[in-house]
């Protein structure tokens, strides 16, 4: 559960990481582009403002060669009306406010308004730098307030020469409203705003009315004195307008009151003036909102993907590891199970031992004795000479020497643990290897043994010492079950079929007892109180098992118990 609840916490954190990265980047992106736009935007209208200014420049350049004006300023005509009319047209024409000529004196001496009611004429211009830098030979572009119509204006004036000496000046206007009109048909978005801002930090144009001729620099008292100096901007005081300024990775953005902007500036060819636009970012937060939760459905649709991938992968893993662990545990516990039974087979080996010993202690005591005997009787008919009985009794010292030898031969096998290796052996062979260890029990019990009578071509694939040990244990229980009996007899039957072979063993004793049948097999189970270890039963099938034979026993009808056992008369794959 704790778990559980720490992995949402670290995948709300990284999805809440995610998102503020994902919120940034978009920013930044979009502020980018904003830069991009505003960039776009002051070339586009500086473009436009810079060709209409040149267009207005050249035009008194050109009235300065005009031969009736320079005629007129010279004196030469006094018809002054024609002057004012032929100004009038070329102001029409261009599309300036005005168009006007002054003397020497700064006087206006012709004007195209000549004819309204803000007529220049009579008005003197002479204080007004553009005629006084005019006059000196400057060709000026010069931005002031119009002394009658208070509109803000561009000058252009260029002199009037006569024989290299200045007679007059022609001056046009342009009112900058025009601009700030024309502005709008430039593709600009609403968001935007842009401001002219002249050399001395006074905003000439914008289209921003509560910008115009006001700054946004804090003017010191120098500046303030030069500007009511030259009276370009007549009595109009220039207000400082609050805002703020910072730059950003490159980007200049500017704040003012609550809106927010990023700006590009560009200086104008032909007017001493730079153009700033401004476009607005005050909403690019908000602007990011579908974008965060387009991030945050497609990552928690990833974070659940990689998730679950990862899942069924620690699963899978996990699975393995199980599997190879569960695998390690079988081997570990076969090879333990191996080696209890080797130990099992071992003890039965030694428990058969303790329950022959006894027969043959007197089966090696009575070859023994009798030896004694022969070889007494030896020294004695060595004494008489009598060599050809001296001949027969070693004959019979030979064979019953022979006979004790055979004996430990075969309990020698037993002694020891050893590996099983199936071969095909003649079934008869290994029933009477058996029969002749179990002889002198047998006896000793009273046994009477039917000699098996089957054919000697039977053969059957077992490791024959493990073989003859089952057969002998077999024996041995059927001689124990029948030693209170009357009857006591022990016999064989064999039937060969195609593959297999069916050995039977069958005595006349009491029987299996009912209540034995079902652990039969189990180790350590027997009903025989004193000298039995109940092993007999369960390493005999166990062993029968290994040669993928079968062991299993039940009642006779006419009495007693028979013990089957069914074995393969072929080599079969699985031998260990
Ligand atoms: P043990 O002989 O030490 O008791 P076994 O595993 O050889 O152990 O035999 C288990 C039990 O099976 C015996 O105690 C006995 O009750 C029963 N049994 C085995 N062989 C016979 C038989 N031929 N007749 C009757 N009962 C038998």
């Amino acid at each position: 559960m704790y778990s559980f609840s720490k992995k949402i916490i670290s995948i709300g954190i990284l999805l809440i990481l995610i998102l503020v990265v994902t919120f940034w980047l978009g920013r930044a992106h979009d502020v980018g582009q904003a830069a991009l736009q505003a960039k776009r935007q002051v070339t586009q209208l500086n473009n436009y403002i810079d060709t209409e200014l040149a267009r207005f420049s050249a035009i008194p350049q050109l009235l300065t060669h005009n031969e009736s004006l320079v005629n007129f300023l010279n004196g030469e005509q006094q018809h002054y009306s024609a002057i004012n009319n032929y100004l009038a047209d070329i102001q029409q024409a261009s599309g300036a406010s005005d168009v006007f000529v002054l003397d020497p004196q700064g006087a206006v001496a012709a004007s195209s308004n000549w004819q309204t009611d803000y007529s220049f004429l009579g008005s003197n211009f002479a204080f007004r730098p553009y005629f006084k830098r005019a006059f000196a030979g400057e060709t000026v572009a010069y931005f002031a307030l119009g002394m009658r119509s208070e509109e803000r204006g561009i000058y252009f004036s260029q002199a009037v020469y006569k024989q290299s000496q200045a007679i007059g000046v022609v001056v046009l206007k342009v009112n900058v409203n025009k601009f700030e009109n024309d502005r709008k048909l430039l593709n600009t978005s609403q968001g935007s705003h842009f401001y002219l801002q002249l050399a001395d930090e006074i905003i000439a144009m914008s289209d921003v009315e509560q910008w115009r001729l006001n700054s946004f620099t804090q003017l010191d008292i120098t500046a303030r004195r030069d500007i009511k100096s030259r009276r370009a901007y007549l009595d109009h005081q220039p207000k400082y307008i609050k805002q703020f300024q910072f730059s950003n990775e490159g980007i200049t953005h500017f704040k003012i009151d609550k809106s927010l902007y990023v700006t590009a500036a560009m200086p104008l060819r032909y007017f001493n003036a730079t153009m700033h636009v401004l476009v607005d970012i005050s909403k690019i937060n908000a602007a990011q909102v579908p974008r965060l939760f387009w991030a945050f459905f497609i990552y928690s649709l990833l974070i659940i993907i990689g998730y679950s991938l990862l899942t069924r992968f620690a699963g899978y893993k996990k699975l393995l590891y199980s599997r190879h662990s569960l695998e390690l545990e079988v081997i570990e516990r076969t090879q333990a199970l191996e080696k209890v039974q080797s130990a099992l087979v071992q003890s039965a080996k030694l428990a058969t031992i303790g329950q022959l010993s006894a027969g043959i202690n007197h089966e090696i005591n009575q070859p023994l004795s009798a030896i004694n005997t022969y070889l007494a009787s030896a020294k004695r008919l060595l004494g008489k000479g009598n060599i050809s009985a001296l001949d027969e009794s070693l004959t019979v010292i030979a064979g019953l020497v022979e006979r004790v030898h055979k004996i430990v031969g075969q309990l020698k096998h037993f002694s020891k643990p050893s590996d099983m290796q199936l071969r095909p052996y003649p079934l008869a062979g290994l029933l009477n290897n058996a029969l002749m260890i179990s002889s002198a029990q047998l006896k000793q019990d009273n046994i009477h043994v039917d000699p098996p009578s089957f054919n000697e071509n039977i053969i059957v694939w077992v490791d024959a010492l493990k073989f003859e040990q089952v057969l002998v244990n077999l024996i041995t229980n059927a001689s124990q079950a029948m030693s209170n009996a009357a009857v006591r007899n022990l016999s064989f039957q064999v039937e060969s079929f195609e593959e297999r072979v069916k050995l039977s063993i069958l005595d006349s004793g009491s029987g299996i007892e009912q209540h034995a049948f079902g652990n039969l097999f189990e180790p350590f189970y027997s009903t025989k109180s004193s000298n039995g270890l109940g092993l007999g039963l369960s390493i005999s099938k166990q062993i029968i098992d290994s040669f993928n034979g079968c062991l299993s026993a039940h009642n006779r009808v006419e009495g007693g118990a028979e013990f089957i056992i069914s074995l393969s008369n072929k080599q079969e794959g699985k031998h260990d």
